[in-house]
């Protein structure tokens, strides 16, 4: 079986080790596997080329992703869709395998629905807001960058007795921004899916820290899809309001680089190897998982359902340890 390889949307650590495990699981199976660079933009123009065992060669502890990645917003129409098609049986390629997040597999979901395209997706987005896996490539990674991040922050932030928020990558998902907060005992996390009144509540939350004698803060914020990034807009309003005194540090695309932890080089190669399997087996329409600590795989149509939302005790924890 020829089988295509494409990563797709943002990238993320952890990216090519499931690219080398497709490659070599597939070569032990048999199969030969083909590289499509630069995402769903490179398969509509036939960027590809056969990818031999060798050319995975230390790229296990790289962050990024060798393929390269894109946007492409022509996928969003049905006919590029078949022109991608078109191209698959071109080269006789037989099987698809998507390595990345929402976006990217509902476009591997609409390539088989309409198409019949065998598409098999392996989870990789920093933002870990897939339905059906609790984990994906890269979040654990940047989970870990934040942190290390912050806790240099907050060396400066009890030096200076002063507040500081730091903002994390998340436009919709508040997964690493509550994880973060939670791990660097942030004293709050503002994140999209919350509940509360996240600016009233904030308030509180740092009117109670002071009292408490508390001399320095750090609020955790998810970057959400404010113009300029909410961080800025709330420390803004902040200053105007209360005259605080206070920095903003925006973490940005530090977050998304670097050498991928053991965990995500592990589930990048067990996930690369599963999905190669399960489409040597003849099985298409599906993309892998972690569920409680087991490889799972779900239907591809999953990917439709609602994202999960962080757990909201883990939010009200953050302020529960703050005290
Ligand atoms: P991610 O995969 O990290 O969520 P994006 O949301 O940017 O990243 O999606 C990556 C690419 O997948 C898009 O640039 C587009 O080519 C394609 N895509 C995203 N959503 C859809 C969709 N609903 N239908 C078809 N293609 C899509």
């Amino acid at each position: 079986m020829r089988i295509g390889l494409l990563t797709s949307g943002g990238d993320a650590p952890g990216m090519n080790a499931a690219i080398r495990a497709v490659v070599r699981q597939a070569d032990a199976l048999g199969h030969e596997v083909w590289g499509i660079y630069h995402g769903y933009q490179g398969l509509l123009e036939g960027d590809m080329a056969l990818l031999p065992s060798r050319a995975c060669a230390n790229i296990l502890q790289r962050g990024g992703t060798m393929l390269h990645s894109a946007r492409c917003s022509d996928f969003h129409r049905l006919e590029q869709r078949a022109v991608a098609a078109a191209r698959l049986k071109d080269a006789e390629i037989e099987a698809l395998v998507v390595i990345g997040g929402d976006g990217s597999f509902r476009a591997a979901e609409a390539l088989q629905r309409e198409h019949g395209v065998a598409c098999a997706g392996i989870p990789g987005t920093i933002d870990n807001d897939l339905p059906g896996t609790e984990r994906t490539l890269g979040f654990d990674t940047a989970l870990n960058t934040a942190v290390e991040a912050i806790d240099r922050i907050r060396d400066t932030a009890s030096s200076h007795g002063r507040l500081f928020l730091v903002e994390v990558m998340g436009r919709s998902s508040g997964m690493l921004a509550v994880h973060t907060a939670l791990a660097c005992g942030a004293e709050a996390v503002l994140y999209p899916e919350s509940t509360e009144d996240s600016y009233e509540h904030l308030l509180s939350q740092l009117n109670a820290a002071w009292l408490r004698g508390k001399q320095s803060s750090i609020v955790v914020v998810a970057e959400g899809d404010a113009e300029g990034g909410r961080a800025m807009a709330v420390g803004e309003r902040l200053r105007r309001d209360h005259a605080l005194d206070l920095r903003v540090v925006v973490l940005g695309h530090v977050q998304r680089g670097g050498s991928p932890t053991a965990i995500d080089r592990i589930w990048g190669s067990r996930w690369g190897c599963e999905a190669v399997r399960r489409l040597d087996r003849g099985e298409q329409g599906f993309y892998v998982g972690e569920m409680a600590g087991a490889l799972v795989a779900q239907p591809l149509s999953r990917i439709l359902e609602p994202q999960p939302v962080p757990p909201g005790d883990l939010g009200r924890m953050v302020s529960i340890l703050a005290r």
